[in-house]
């Protein structure tokens, strides 16, 4: 059965592992969420949609998945450091509204996004904010093993003192020594022992609107913790998968594993897994490079950059075209060229229900099956399932063509094929089926035809030949049969 066959790329080991659940056939994956201070943009969908389709292929194939997405609403500052603004109080401040309307605002509008995107819902979507107290229990745990100080109210992760028994730098490969050299001291941290180590709570500064009471002072906690907080208390001390962007790699989940060390004495993730990042013609998308396009952008078309509005689906097939975990450059003929290969196979896709049905079968779905299960156990290998997939495409055209036949078993196969792996696994709609626009023409397309048959049976055949010629102009070819005829888009 292919449910024990799926190997993961472990980020800790660089290695494809074979992916056990700690408690099959229970699964516990967390991912990452947005901080929630701004429209979602490209950068996000690729996170998204790449935990989507592990999401939904651990429940493909029969595990009971709990997959646990936060949002960030409080505790990541500004330039993802322990100083500066947290960057939701300072939208808030620039738009003079409370940070939890700040907050409801664009989490509605990530919403909308993703359900634009077809990426489902996680199990359970928890806020930093609502996990205060969950935090500041972690903390004394921390603290009571020696890990945490304490000064002038703000709580700081003894980084040092850590890595006397542990490994600082195990996932993002950054050493002490390292971090000693190429770590500057910034403004407002003398109070750490060390400029590397991290903010467990922070004393709030006057001005500073997001507070919470704690033994320590009243303040907020660091941005690394509520991932530590959250993931234990919805999946457990240990879990499965922990995903996110590379980008997260350090500081933030480097963070996340010496705080749940520190606090549990174990590590919390059994498969750490990275999603690369998306550049835009080449280059990073930052603020200072003015490159940042969102997903509204893109779905509208209203940005410089963009020479056309561009389909959720076409973004989503545009994203699967790329294995994760290699590197993917938005451009307008990237994403062009997206859009045609997903119409290509949505046309082949339309016609399997018109296939003759034949007593034998000159190609077997089988094993374009077991091709697709092969493809998505090795890490997950998107590309090479579409790539699949347009070989299936060929099989149906050639079938549609008569060069190749298809029987019942056959044929049964093949729609498991598209309605398993397009649809259920890879998210991806056939919108040109689902379109009242495309009902109407299939309505149209039965009296027209009617017509053409009328006309052949009274025999007048200049009519027949006038409906066929004046079709094919616009790409609708008919072919007749024994018991009629039946149409196709070319
Ligand atoms: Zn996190």
């Amino acid at each position: 059965m292919e449910t024990n066959q799926l190997y993961l790329y472990n980020s800790i080991t660089g290695k494809k592992e074979l992916f056990e659940p700690i408690n099959n056939p229970y699964v516990g994956m967390y991912v990452c969420g947005p901080t929630v201070y701004g429209d979602a943009h490209l950068g996000h969908a690729r996170p998204a949609i790449t935990f989507d389709v592990l999401f939904r292929y651990l429940k493909h194939v029969g595990y009971k998945v709990r997959y646990v997405r936060n949002i960030t609403d409080v505790g990541h500052l500004e330039n993802d450091a322990d100083s500066g603004e947290d960057k939701i109080a300072k939208k808030a401040r620039l738009e003079q509204l409370e940070p939890m309307e700040i907050v409801q605002y664009y989490t509605d509008r990530y919403h909308a996004n993703m359900q634009d995107l077809n990426v489902l819902s996680p199990s359970i979507e928890p806020k930093a904010s609502g996990h205060i107290i969950e935090q500041i229990e972690f903390i004394e745990r921390i603290i009571k093993n020696g890990y945490g100080y304490v000064e002038n109210g703000s709580v700081y992760f003894d980084v040092l003192k850590y890595n006397e028994k542990h490994n600082y730098g195990i996932l993002s490969g950054r050493n002490i020594d390292e971090l000693i050299n190429n770590t500057r001291t910034l403004e407002g941290q003398e109070e750490k022992k060390n400029s590397f180590d991290f903010a467990l709570w922070k004393k709030a500064q006057p001005q500073h609107i997001m507070r919470w009471n704690s033994p320590w002072s009243v303040g907020f906690p660091g941005w690394h913790l509520e991932c530590s907080a959250m993931g234990e208390k919805y999946l457990g001390e240990v879990f499965d998968i922990h995903g996110g962007g590379m980008d997260l790699k350090f500081p933030h989940h480097e963070c996340e594993i010496a705080q749940s060390v520190a606090a549990n004495n174990k590590h919390a993730v059994k498969h750490w897994v990275h999603n690369n990042l998306i550049t835009i013609n080449g280059q990073k998308m930052s603020k200072s490079l003015n490159n940042f396009i969102t997903l509204d952008e893109v779905f509208s078309g209203k940005n410089a950059l963009l020479n056309q509005a561009y389909s959720p689906m076409t973004v989503r097939f545009f994203i699967l075209q790329a294995h994760y975990g290699g590197t993917l450059d938005f451009s307008n003929e990237a994403l062009l060229a997206a859009e045609k290969a997903m119409a290509r196979m949505c046309k082949a896709f339309d016609v399997i229900d018109k296939l003759v049905i034949s007593n034998t079968s000159s190609i077997d779905f089988n094993s374009y099956k077991k091709r697709c299960y092969d493809a998505l156990n090795d890490d997950l290998n998107t590309p090479i399932l579409l790539a699949v997939l347009f070989d299936v495409v060929k099989s149906i055209n050639l079938i549609k063509e008569g060069k190749e036949t298809i029987d019942a078993v056959n044929l049964s196969v093949l729609k498991e094929i598209v309605s398993g792996f397009f649809n259920e696994i890879l998210g991806l709609i056939n919108q040109s089926s689902v379109s009242t626009k495309s009902n109407s023409i299939d309505t149209l397309m039965e009296v027209i035809l009617e017509l053409r048959k009328n006309a052949k049976t009274n025999k007048d055949y200049a009519t027949a030949d006038y409906i066929r010629n004046k079709l094919s102009e616009v790409n609708i070819k008919i072919n007749d049969t024994k018991d009629g005829a039946n149409w196709f888009i070319e």
